[in-house]
């Protein structure tokens, strides 16, 4: 199910993180639509990241004024045996795992419409995020709004950074955090072969 109205509406705004909410849920409400922001993110891991990214969360939202609607669980087992059950493939079934959520907390909280703000990186993969969304809204009866939030990415950031909000260096999951940070390694380490 895809948002495809304009008028003003009640639209539940996943957050994957407190920097990359900033953007576009001002941009959500400067088109006239009443935001609720959504935490669920199990994917987060180890859980002091977990818990830093939750801080700006409710720090992005408070300082904005929308009112947060808060899944604080932190459930590692479940998250790596049901959902990251396997390295590769495993992004799509995390953005159902989430999306599935925030549909529920839409139509519980009589949203028209609900959305993500993993659709603001240039990281991730779109085309997977508006199937899964599109199919969590169909199950929860809710539209799914596919917004394009990447031409906002450098903008929320340098918000974020003047908001001083935390802002993580990998996307969430120990998989992530690994391949991430074992890019810098190589790198590091080509540089110090080549003399850098
Ligand atoms: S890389 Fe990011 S989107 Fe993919 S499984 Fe890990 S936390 Fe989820």
């Amino acid at each position: 199910m895809f948002y495809n109205r304009s008028f003003s509406m009640k639209i539940l705004v996943h957050a994957c993180c407190g920097p990359c909410l900033v953007a576009p849920a001002r941009a959500l409400a400067a088109e006239g639509h009443e935001i609720l922001a959504y935490w669920y993110n199990p994917n987060v891991q180890p859980y002091r990241e977990n818990r830093k990214r939750l801080a700006a969360f409710r720090e992005a939202a408070n300082r904005d004024g929308w009112p947060a609607d808060v899944d604080d669980r932190y459930d590692v087992d479940f998250f790596l045996k049901e959902v990251a059950v396997r390295r590769e493939g495993r992004c799509p079934r995390c953005y159902y795992e989430r999306l599935s959520r925030a549909a529920a907390r839409a139509a519980a909280n009589g949203c028209d419409a609900f959305t993500t703000t993993l659709l603001i990186s240039r990281h991730q993969d779109r085309e997977a995020l508006l199937e899964a969304g599109a199919r969590a809204g169909a199950a929860a009866g809710v539209a799914f709004m596919g917004s394009d939030f990447r031409p906002l990415d450098g903008e929320s950031h340098r918000l974020a950074r003047e908001m001083g909000l935390y802002i993580q260096g990998y996307c969430g999951c120990i998989y992530s955090e690994e391949e991430r940070y074992r890019k810098r390694e190589d790198v590091d380490s080509s540089e110090v072969r080549s003399g850098g």
